[in-house]
């Protein structure tokens, strides 16, 4: 079923300056009122405005769900639980990644330091065979010149560190406040059964990915006083979207102690027991006479070069990989969300029958082609047959402008777009250009919101990327996947159809939610 053109075509409705006043009253105030919320930027914090650093802002948010088609999120929905084995076999398939990683870890440095560690520990033997993946699948609509139905397609696959399941339930709730409170009142919102925000359960679906690994671990060695980590950054701006995370863990009916260790403080803060299990204690600093056990680390950090200023670091990251705590991800499982795998995914090779994901997936038990579907085209920047045409698409000063040029890397500004592609790759050694992938861009239909950011509203053409978490805890001894669950929470995140990244934390994007169409 195509969108329906009717549903989609006045919205959102126009409003007059009042009635815009009117909703952004509302919405600063609820969205500080239930974390839908930010710290201010560091330079605010440095200033008399908060030399404390105890204020609080609203979290760039549109002012109007955008419409979706339902066709696209039942099918991103449909799918997760079938990508999340994928990744799951993926990270436990160490030949597979070192074929993908050998060429790489030459020119750079971040991801021949990762495998390094996991030699490290290889060589001395893992003592946790249980490794858990809270991961976000993220697309954008993709709809064909003959106005076919419209396909998602995956802009790329989170292993380590994906956010905003804290924040996208609280956008998805404000948008459901709005539309029974606000909305009514400006009489503009189409009151008819074709309003529909469809329940968002991120922050339950990850909290609960969490709480099925502790429970896990304790039940395999029962323990004194376990906890969950949550590895963090110090300061960390988008805080308030674990906190939510760390609120509903510790808000049930068997509370989990949770604390928060800066990635800095890992080697400060905690050590290893001197035993074979080399279980991971921590002490916390307002307490330090009291020794909890990790169960789970959880990284909201850690993911990319700024949290390794030194060789400290990589050591503390050794200590967290050494230790028996689950960890959320092992590097394997960061190292199977690295962009050049997804790359060898999408690229069928010459001659081979089936798709490399039959070396992953059993297709009794998963919709492999429906997993292809999603693929859009990614090239390697090698210098094998598909990566030395892709290079001369890359240098192109007219075919370049369909492509995006991709490093190793997560976060959010780090990649280069269309006309920018051949003087970049021309400023860098061409040893290099194999540590890139080249993907097509994905050009959605078009869409039109209103983002409030800053206390100001901008209005007009936006993109709208949707993002599907799921949570899964497998046991690379056994090769048993013992927890898989996807599909229960989504991220919405928009940004102004001008701007090319779409990250919240990078500070383009906007938290949104779906009105299905
Ligand atoms: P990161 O891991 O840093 O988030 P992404 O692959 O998600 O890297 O790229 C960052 C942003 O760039 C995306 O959120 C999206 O807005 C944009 N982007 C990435 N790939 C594409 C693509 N193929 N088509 C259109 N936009 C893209
Ligand atoms: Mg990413
Ligand atoms: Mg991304």
């Amino acid at each position: 079923m195509a969108p329906s053109r009717a549903a989609v075509g006045n919205y959102p409705p126009d409003i007059t300056p009042a009635e815009s006043d009117q909703l952004l009253f509302t919405i600063k105030d609820w969205s500080i009122a239930h974390g839908l919320a930010v710290r201010p930027p560091p330079a605010l914090v440095a200033s008399e405005a908060d030399p404390l650093g105890i204020l609080a802002t609203t979290a760039p948010v549109t002012l109007f769900p955008s419409p979706f088609p339902r066709v696209c999120f039942e099918q991103a929905k449909s799918i997760q639980k079938d990508y999340n084995q994928l990744y799951a076999a993926i990270a436990q398939d160490e030949e597979f990644l070192i074929g993908i990683v050998q060429e790489i870890i030459e020119v750079d440095e971040f991801i021949a330091e990762l495998w390094q560690v996991h030699l490290k520990v290889k060589q001395e033997g893992y003592t946790q065979s249980l490794a858990l993946g809270l991961f976000r699948s993220d697309y954008m609509v993709h709809q064909g010149d003959d106005d076919t139905t419209p396909l998602i397609k995956q802009v790329e696959f989170n292993t380590i560190a994906s956010s905003f399941g804290g924040l996208s339930a609280q956008t998805s709730e404000l948008h459901t406040y709005l539309s029974t409170h606000e909305y009514p009142l400006l009489e503009k919102f189409p009151q008819d059964e074709s309003v529909d925000l469809p329940e968002n359960m991120s922050t339950k679906s990850l909290a609960s990915g969490l709480r099925y690994a502790f429970e896990t671990y304790i039940k395999s060695s029962p323990i004194h006083q376990p906890c969950i980590i949550f590895l963090v950054q110090d300061p960390e701006r988008n805080i308030f979207d674990q906190r939510h995370l760390q609120y509903e863990l510790q808000g049930h009916q068997a509370p989990i102690p949770v604390f928060r260790v800066p990635f800095s403080e890992i080697l400060s803060q905690t050590t290893i027991a001197s035993t074979s299990k080399r279980q991971l204690l921590y002490s916390p600093p307002s307490n330090p006479s009291k020794t909890f056990e990790a169960a789970v680390v959880y990284f909201r950090a850690g993911y990319g070069p700024g949290d390794y200023p030194d060789s400290k670091a990589w050591q503390a990251r050794l200590q967290i990989e050494r230790s028996n705590a689950i960890k959320c991800p092992s590097i394997l499982t960061q190292l199977a969300g690295a962009k050049k795998v997804q790359q060898v995914l999408a690229t069928p090779k010459s001659g081979e029958e089936n798709s490399i994901l039959h070396r992953f997936l059993s297709s009794s038990v998963a919709n492999i082609v429906d997993l292809e579907k999603t693929f859009t085209n990614i090239y390697p920047l090698d210098s094998t047959p598909s990566g030395l045409s892709a290079r001369k698409m890359a240098l192109d000063p007219e075919l370049c402008k369909g492509y995006v040029l991709k490093p190793q890397r997560e976060g959010g500004g780090n990649n280069i777009y269309r006309s920018a592609i051949p003087p970049f790759l021309e400023s860098l050694p061409e040893t290099h250009w194999k540590s890139y992938i080249l993907m097509e861009i994905i050009d959605p239909p078009p869409v039109h919101n209103m983002i409030l950011r800053n206390g100001a509203i901008e209005k007009g053409g936006v993109i709208c990327e949707l993002g599907v978490y799921g949570t899964c805890l497998w046991d690379a001894n056994t090769k048993e996947v013992l927890h898989n669950e996807g599909g229960e929470g989504y991220l919405l995140r928009t940004k102004g159809d001008k701007s090319e990244e779409g990250g919240v934390a990078a500070g383009f994007g906007s938290m949104d939610s779906c009105r299905l169409v």
